[in-house]
């Protein structure tokens, strides 16, 4: 198995977070990171680190849709990656059904199998499914680094409080 020392795990950047129409819109603040988290994908593509999609494939039960209205349902257009981050076949695209994408997902596996233990974190939202999973990674012992300008929140307080949460909380390193 070829050794990667890195990996991108770009985060839930799907239709319906980021399409006006989408079933969670979360606003202007995170179309703008489109442009930011493309530029960062090629470059891992171009030093052909390890690039891992990280996106919700919900099914109607999941206990998220006590508290959130439904979205991104396994096999819908809403769970599709936006057409400026479509991943090549040699990505990895790992579903998850929880906020924490280390959660009864393949995520940790990948990982391990290709030896990566340093991760850059990029996508939606930055006060929950970035920094649940970041939280997660840093349980099970990674480097973690945040790309500030990568991860966004529809509210600028939230998005404040998650770097400062991650950085405090799961040493993550602001980048
Ligand atoms: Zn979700």
């Amino acid at each position: 198995m070829e050794r990667k020392s890195k990996a991108i795990i770009i985060v839930n950047m799907v239709k319906d977070f980021l399409e006006p129409k989408g079933a969670c819109y979360c606003g202007r603040r995170a179309r703008r990171i489109i442009p930011y988290v493309k530029r960062k994908l090629i470059s891992f593509w171009k030093d052909r680190s390890l690039v891992i999609y990280l996106r919700d494939t919900h099914r109607s039960i999941d206990r998220e849709f006590t508290v959130l209205k439904p979205h991104a349902l396994v096999d819908t257009k809403g769970s599709d990656m936006v057409k400026e981050l479509e991943p090549t076949n040699k990505d990895y695209i790992v579903g998850k059904r929880f906020y924490d994408g280390c959660f009864d997902t393949e995520l940790g596996r990948i990982l391990t199998e290709f030896g990566v233990r340093k991760v850059y974190l990029a996508g939606l939202k930055a006060s929950a499914d970035v920094m649940e999973t970041a939280a997660h990674l840093f349980y099970l012992g990674y480097d973690i680094h945040v790309f500030k300008k990568g991860v966004a929140d529809p509210d600028s307080r939230s998005y404040k409080c998650a770097l400062k949460r991650m950085k405090s909380l799961f040493g993550c390193k602001l980048v």
